[in-house]
């Protein structure tokens, strides 16, 4: 079955775009209860942003500190059910912030129309409703969430997103003046899921022609950004990865993750290691699965004067280890798509853990 996905409703994409926001809301306004919630990262909070915001007397405008949890199920069930027992329905959410915020923002947005916890939707076509309104405004590129079909929550359970055509937001505001402040390092890590999303879609059963032609020039893009004459963090640079994000998300949307996306999993899940960082982690010692990209990503690292910490596995537990090893193994359409349909035959919790062992 090919894959058949629902694409963001409307993009706009320029500087100062942000100051859109207002006009695009206008129509949205008279829905539901008639106000718009702000999910805002904290450290926007007494920023010149603040003020650009457009709140409304009626409206909520939350700051969330991201720091240093990722999205929880239990986070999004308290914020629902506070809202919605002390405003009532909102007409519509505002997500501002990086990709964690790009989550909270669309799991809210669906659960706030779906009953229950949030835990028992967290896998492909388990919403049963579609949510309210939702918008995104992306303040770190990378992680490719302002355009990707799930918002990831990790649960008591898993680190599973909620997966549907309604997950997607209904609009984004792709404005590269935000990103600018963004410090180097998580810069560089948030670019580099980006540019491991496009190495990890090209190199895998399911790559095709169109998640290719994403993938080919987001990869453009990142080598822009990241290694080639004129790389760095400026203002030239934001516009492109701003894109390249967006494209990369969209190359593995139509095409799929691989090795390193389920060993970064096992990493968030069991150790706590954010996203992005641990995909760097997790990288680096993949030169089994993709020679060409890792040696590219290591040039990157040197460019950019970053460091990775070695023999960090070392102070894991072997219960640890095994527990990280099932939460990889459990992502069967990463092990389909860089492996094979026969990927059981080739991959074990043994090797998963070998692989592990490397970081
Ligand atoms: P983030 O949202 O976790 O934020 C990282 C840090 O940057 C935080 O300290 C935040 O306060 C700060 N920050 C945000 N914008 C800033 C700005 N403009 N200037 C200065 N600081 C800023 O970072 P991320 O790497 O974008 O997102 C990681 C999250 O995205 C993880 O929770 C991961 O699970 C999720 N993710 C989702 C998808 C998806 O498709 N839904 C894909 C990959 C990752
Ligand atoms: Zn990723």
């Amino acid at each position: 079955m090919h894959k058949n996905f629902k694409n963001i409703d409307k993009t706009v994409y320029g500087r100062g775009s942000f100051d859109q926001l207002d006009s695009i809301l206008a129509e949205k306004r008279t829905e539901n209860d008639r106000f718009f919630l702000f999910i805002v990262d904290q450290f926007f909070k007494d920023k010149a942003l603040e003020k650009r915001i457009p709140l409304r007397q009626e409206d909520v405008l939350l700051f969330i500190d991201v720091d240093p949890c990722e999205p929880t199920t239990e986070q999004i069930d308290t914020l629902r059910d506070r809202i919605l027992r002390e405003k009532g329905l909102p007409s519509g959410i505002v997500g501002i912030g990086g990709g964690s915020i790009m989550d909270i923002a669309k799991a809210s947005s669906l659960m706030f129309t779906n009953e229950g916890s949030s835990t028992k939707y967290q896998g492909l076509n388990l919403i049963k409703k579609p949510g309210i309104y939702h918008l995104g405004v992306p303040t770190i590129s990378g992680t490719g969430a302002e355009c990707s079909m799930t918002a990831v929550l990790t649960g008591p359970e898993k680190k599973l997103g909620l997966k549907c055509d309604w997950t997607v937001f209904n609009q984004v505001i792709l404005d590269p003046d935000l990103i600018a402040s963004v410090p180097s390092y998580w810069w560089f890590y948030t670019g580099m899921d980006t540019y491991i999303h496009c190495i990890e879609s090209e190199n895998g059963k399911l790559n095709n022609a169109f998640s290719h032609a994403y993938a080919e020039q987001s990869l453009k893009l990142c080598r822009e950004v990241f290694i080639l004459e004129g790389c760095g963090q400026n203002a030239a640079n934001d516009e492109k990865l701003m894109i390249a994000s967006l494209m990369g998300g969209l190359s593995l949307t139509y095409s799929e993750v691989g090795v390193c996306h389920a060993l970064s999993y096992g990493l968030s899940k069991i150790l706590g290691t954010r996203h992005c960082y641990a995909n760097c982690l997790a990288f680096n010692h993949l030169e089994d699965y993709y020679p060409e990209g890792v040696n590219e990503f290591r040039q990157m690292l040197l460019k950019h004067q970053i460091t990775l910490p070695q023999n960090i596995s070392k102070d894991w537990t072997e219960e640890q280890l095994t527990e990280m090893a099932h939460v990889a193994y459990n992502l069967p359409h990463m092990w389909m798509h860089a492996v094979g349909t026969d990927w059981k035959e080739k991959i074990t919790i043994d090797l998963i853990k070998n692989l592990y062992k490397r970081l």
